[in-house]
């Protein structure tokens, strides 16, 4: 490949213009910025869901989906139903969202519609190519996915989204985990969420090592929707992911990372939209304060408390839907929300605790506290 002579010189370089890219992009104020991003916000759709509370209804009011006051866990024996007035468990269509980011940048940030290259870090920058052109920017931001370790724990799943023949049953509840299903690779549920009573998502999810096929989701999805006498009008669209439950390294660790790249994943539940926007907000106020280094996303406390369950789940996996269940029963709407969120304080933390089998967590948190990891 040529390397073009002229270099293009900037300030700030956020390559990836997804979720974390654009959260950081739409709030510097008056700064050069240049966001390279190579795929349009249709090519990315999916739903992103988190705990919404009313502040955030407003902001991202254009790109909701659906939003649900009360949720629900549920397997052979229990049916765990919260409601809340203070969260709503809610749905954004990414590409809605990400639109409406890119329509909104400042003028002073700018929309380079192509992958970068060939990146040779320097100092909190560096120069790379995009769009046929050679790029320094004094300072970067990468939000590239990183690369998952193979016999890493991950959340894997497939979902439609689908209208339907007939109403259905109970659209004004989200089931976030549906665990009356095949466990026989992993532990598995069904999630469900209706964005009226003819159309919802309906996803297969895995937390497992091994990745399935995907007609093995869309058997289970098949299955389960037959089992709920739900039949399909039309499929509207297919999503599929996989969510590392793990650690990763950055795609380059010699440059500042953001997003998913830059750990703001939730190693126990995958959920990472509320953390992303968070630690954005923070990164942008001290970048616009003159500081241009990227907060932790999560405290030392909470990655070592995620890290114990996901010990003990991989320990365990048969026990998975037991500590899921037992999480969702020890607290209430608002306090299950803020556990999700990462914001869980004292009396949470010593609810789930007290909720869960205590010799499995305690040989996970020795073998933790001993790994270095
Ligand atoms: C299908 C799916 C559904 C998810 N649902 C949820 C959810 O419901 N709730 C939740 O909290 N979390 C969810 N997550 C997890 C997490 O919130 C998302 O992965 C989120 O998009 C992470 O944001 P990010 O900015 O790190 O990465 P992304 O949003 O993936 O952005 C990275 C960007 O980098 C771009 N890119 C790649 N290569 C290059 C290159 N060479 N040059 C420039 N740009 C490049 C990509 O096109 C992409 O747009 C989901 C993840 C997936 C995969």
């Amino acid at each position: 490949m040529s390397i073009p002579a002229k270099i293009i010189e900037l300030d700030i370089a956020i390559i990836g213009g997804g979720s974390s890219g654009m959260a950081l992009a739409t709030r510097l104020n008056g700064l050069s910025a240049t966001v390279f991003e190579p795929k349009t916000a249709a090519e990315r759709d999916c739903c992103w869901a988190f705990w919404a509370h009313p502040p955030q209804l407003k902001e991202f009011s254009q790109s909701i989906q659906g939003s649900w006051d009360r949720w629900r866990i549920i397997d052979h024996n229990d049916e765990i139903i919260h409601h809340s007035n203070q969260y709503r468990y809610t749905c954004l269509s990414a590409k809605k969202h990400l639109e409406h980011c890119e329509t909104n940048l400042k003028k002073s940030t700018s929309l380079v519609r192509s992958p970068v290259e060939n990146l040779v870090p320097k100092g909190n920058g560096g120069q790379f190519n995009a769009n046929g052109q050679r790029y320094s920017a004094k300072t970067i931001y990468d939000s590239r996915p990183p690369t998952m370790g193979e016999n890493s724990l991950r959340q894997h799943f497939l979902g439609w989204e689908i209208s339907l023949k007939e109403p259905m049953e109970n659209a004004d509840i989200a089931t976030l985990m549906d665990f009356r299903v095949d466990q026989s690779r992993g532990l598995h549920f069904i999630y469900v969420l209706p964005y009226s009573d003819r159309h919802l998502l309906v996803e297969s999810t895995m937390i497992s090592t091994h990745l399935e096929d995907k007609g093995w989701y869309r058997n289970a999805i098949t299955g389960w929707l037959a089992e709920h006498n739900i039949q399909v009008k039309s499929q509207l669209r297919e999503e599929y992911g996989v969510i590392s439950m793990a650690t990763e390294q950055p795609y380059n660790p010699e440059v500042n990372n953001i997003g998913a790249n830059g750990g703001a994943v939730r190693l126990s539940s995958g959920y990472a939209f509320s953390t992303i926007q968070r630690q954005m907000a923070e990164l942008a106020q001290s970048i616009n304060a003159g500081q241009r280094n990227v907060p932790k996303p999560f405290s030392r406390l909470l990655m070592f408390m995620d890290k114990v369950f996901n010990r003990a789940l991989n320990a365990q996996p048969d026990q998975g839907v037991s500590f899921f269940m037992a999480t969702a029963k020890a607290l209430n709407a608002e306090q299950f929300s803020l556990f999700m969120l990462g914001d869980a304080g004292f009396l949470e933390w010593a609810k789930v605790m007290q909720a869960m089998p205590k010799w499995p967590f305690i040989k996970s948190a020795l073998s933790q506290i001993f790994s270095h990891d």
